[in-house]
């Protein structure tokens, strides 16, 4: 049996991607091996969403090339969608652009019938429909990505994204209740709900749903105990929205609501669709809603004309919100982006040096956050066993691990209370 191998950088809807093709191609015969085993061929889903992302992309292609000249590569993703066949000279044997990835196993027999390099990139148009990706299997077993939207129709001013996604694209409900119900059946508890950006999701439909409504939709699935959702934009989150989610009681109390920058001047170069007031509007309604919830976000550092004083407003937010977790980005320019040709770029030593004073902020934070568990009593779904002892998530999403004596079985929630809260696993104790 011919062999594939499969690498994704970037997000969690890469990794929904890279999986959906890996299925394509093994039932049209392509066995799976363990990347970077020897395959015959190996299919890298490309990032471009920061400097860093293009950077591992191009390293990875570049290896997989030099080392296994003999197989068939395949580079799809964000970064193939971008460059189109510019990435021919890398020696990639076919580029699959993000519109072609249902396309994959029919270009890759063409790639081996004649023997030449294909690039199937075309510009993402409006009026595109939700392309029938679909998996059934996915790494682990308690915990599933479930894509249901794609694209995004803001324009931030620093982000090469829409150009690689196109316009928004929602997945029918129906169809993310179907697809739930296999993951149920097979054997998955909890459900991450993911989109480039979740928080559109159902804009585009006629059907006037929106995702509150697929959170609500899910309650009635059986076998599927946790919900939790992906990045979304402050502005979602209204009275109305936590009301219905609080009603959803499979809901996981964790929130990642993207930030970006603590200063509203930034933000309005940014250009996005929220300021700081709101930002802290929507903390206060989760907060009210759900008191422990835990809050996560992404913060952008040395965005074009980012003074002193700006950064400090961001890092001043990050402690007055308390984040659980940060993820902290040193802005690089993309792309046929206006940041990239704003006045005022920053050096890439100060960019750096803002991103390591703030995810030492966010490091005390986080710190805090978890303290705030310590001897309280909370579930725990088991997904693992590591070393000995059973591990698995908190709804916050703190990873936990058990006393090597207890037993329980994947899946099947336990009550526990945390008795350390040891990073980056903390311990438990069932509770009685
Ligand atoms: S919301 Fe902004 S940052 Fe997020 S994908 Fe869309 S354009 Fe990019």
């Amino acid at each position: 049996m011919p062999t594939a191998a499969y690498h994704t950088l970037g997000c969690k809807v890469n990794q929904y991607d890279t999986q959906a093709m890996e299925e394509l191609l093994s039932s049209a015969g392509w066995e799976t091996v363990p990347f970077p085993s020897d395959a015959d061929v190996y299919l890298v889903n490309t990032c471009t969403v920061t400097g860093t992302g293009d950077k591992k992309s191009l390293q990875t292609i570049r290896r997989l090339r030099r080392e296994h000249p003999q197989s068939k590569l395949i580079v799809c993703g964000c970064l193939a969608q971008l460059r189109g066949a510019e990435l021919l000279d890398t020696g990639a044997d076919l580029i699959l652009g993000t519109q072609f990835r249902n396309e994959v196993v029919q270009l890759l027999s063409r790639v081996i019938e004649e023997g030449k390099p294909i690039c199937a990139v075309r510009p993402l148009e409006s009026g595109l429909p939700f392309e029938p990706l679909r998996i059934s299997r996915q790494e682990g077993h308690t915990r599933a990505v479930l894509k249901i939207q794609e694209g995004c129709a803001n324009r931030c001013s620093y982000c090469v994204i829409p150009l690689v996604r196109g316009p928004i694209r929602s997945r029918p409900l129906p169809d993310i209740l179907e697809e739930s119900r296999r993951l149920a059946d097979a054997g998955f508890r909890e459900i991450v709900l993911t989109g480039i950006h979740l928080s559109s999701y159902g804009r585009d439909l006629d059907s006037g749903i929106s995702l509150a409504d697929v959170i609500s939709g899910l309650q009635a699935v059986d076998g599927i105990l946790r919900i939790r959702l992906g990045s979304l934009e402050p502005t979602i989150v209204t009275r109305d929205f936590m009301a219905a989610v609080q009603d959803a009681g499979k809901l996981c109390p964790q929130f990642h609501l993207a930030l970006q920058s603590g200063s509203n001047s930034v933000l309005r170069r940014m250009r996005r669709r929220y300021n700081t007031s709101q930002y802290l509007k929507a903390v206060d309604l989760i907060r009210e809603f759900l008191p422990d919830a835990a809050l996560t976000t992404d913060i952008l550092t040395g965005f074009p004309g980012e003074t002193e004083a700006e950064f400090l407003e961001t890092a001043e937010m990050i402690r007055r919100v308390g984040f659980a977790r940060i993820h902290v980005f040193p802005y690089s320019p993309r792309p046929h982006t206006d940041a990239a040709v704003m006045p005022g770029q920053l050096p890439d030593a100060v960019r750096q040096e803002r991103a390591r004073k703030l995810i030492a902020i966010g490091e005390e934070t986080a710190r805090a956050y978890r303290n705030t568990w310590l001897n309280q009593e909370t579930e725990l779904l088991p997904e693992e066993i590591v070393d000995g002892c059973w591990e698995g998530y908190t709804p916050e999403y703190i990873r936990v691990k058990l006393n090597p004596d207890v037993r329980c079985c994947a899946g099947m929630p336990v009550r526990i209370r945390i008795s350390s809260v040891d990073h980056p696993t903390a311990v438990g104790e069932i509770s009685e």
